[in-house]
């Protein structure tokens, strides 16, 4: 029987092995904190999202208010098929939004399974900044939605109706992740006080199972941060990124010294060596270190981001591949 006497001793052998395992695995690495703002993020829809995110990092604005606003944007696009309003339904012609936000503080707020309300990234943030959860789902998260002041609105575009009416000609199950170039949205910035925030938001593969959750709103899956390392997000097959907690791998990874475009590349060696079939399965991950320095790799060609900080105006930039 433990005696009162035998707890206390146990307990202090248990702080002095937490303590040097603290030491251990948190161990400070030598990246030095750029205070020159940066904002990247995925897929052509990146240009629009990092204009209005520049506005607020150009100005002297904080990186969380600069991820939240600047995916928004393509949020509100009734456009753009993968995100917000316009966003490709489910199998059951039903619109479902994921989204998550994460800043310096490694707060977190994020929304699942999503419906009627155009944009989940500000959701997300409120269940960060005003509720003790991280997550929020379904009719809860929509509820809580409504009693924060949002609007609920029909999200199935015509062109999305249409396009789901035909998927249901053939109803294959069968998400196409590569070839549209304009997936999810995931956001990283840097801002001039040298603190790290991301978001991402996406409607989900399109005609899925109705019910089905990717990465995007999954914190260390769909993104993560660390103040004191970098940032990271994924965009592509969500349950390939899940599998290995991408983002967060990413910056692990960059925390073990790796250049972010290494990091982004080893996770992504990860996922492959997790799968047995990777017949069009395509994830791409991106990545910003606390010094400014970024970088991203996917599973296969056809994956892009744009770039702003002070001599990049929008730029889109292909990623490098590689693999033979
Ligand atoms: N990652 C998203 C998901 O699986 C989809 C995407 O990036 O297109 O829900």
């Amino acid at each position: 029987m433990t005696t009162r006497r035998n707890f206390i001793k146990l307990s202090a052998i248990g702080s002095v092995f937490s303590f040097n395992s603290f030491s251990v695995f948190n161990k400070k690495p030598a990246i030095k904190t750029s205070k020159k703002p940066v904002v990247i993020s995925t897929w052509n829809h990146g240009i629009m999202a990092n204009k209005k995110a520049w506005k607020i990092l150009s100005t002297g604005g904080k990186a969380l208010d600069a991820v939240e606003k600047g995916v928004m944007e393509v949020e509100n696009d009734p456009t753009g098929s993968s995100v917000g309003i316009g966003g490709r339904p489910d199998r059951d012609g039903r619109v479902t939004l994921d989204a998550c936000i994460m800043d310096e503080k490694s707060r977190c707020g994020a929304v699942a399974f999503l419906q009627d309300i155009k944009n989940p990234i500000a959701v997300a943030r409120k269940v960060m900044d005003e509720t003790p959860h991280v997550m929020l789902t379904g009719q809860g998260a929509k509820q809580f939605a409504l009693e924060k002041g949002f609007k609920e609105e029909n999200l199935l575009t015509p062109e999305s109706e249409k396009a789901w009416k035909e998927w249901l000609k053939l109803s294959k199950y069968k998400p196409v992740i590569n070839v549209e170039n304009h997936d999810t949205i995931g956001m990283l910035a840097l801002d001039s006080n040298g603190d790290l925030s991301g978001s991402c938001t996406t409607s989900g593969a399109a005609f899925k199972l109705h019910g089905r959750v990717g990465d995007s709103p999954i914190i260390g899956a769909g993104l993560f941060v660390d103040n004191e390392i970098g940032a990271a997000c994924a965009t592509g097959l969500g349950e390939a990124v899940i599998r290995v907690a991408g983002s967060h791998l990413v910056v692990e990874l960059m925390r073990q010294g790796h250049e972010p475009e290494e990091a982004c590349k080893l996770a992504v060696d990860r996922i492959i060596a997790k799968h047995e079939n990777m017949e069009g399965l395509q994830v791409g991950f991106l990545a910003l270190r606390k010094d400014g320095k970024y970088g991203a790799y996917s599973v296969y060609k056809g994956f892009n981001y744009a770039l702003t900080n002070d001599d990049n105006q929008e730029v889109m930039i292909d990623v490098k591949y590689d693999r033979s």
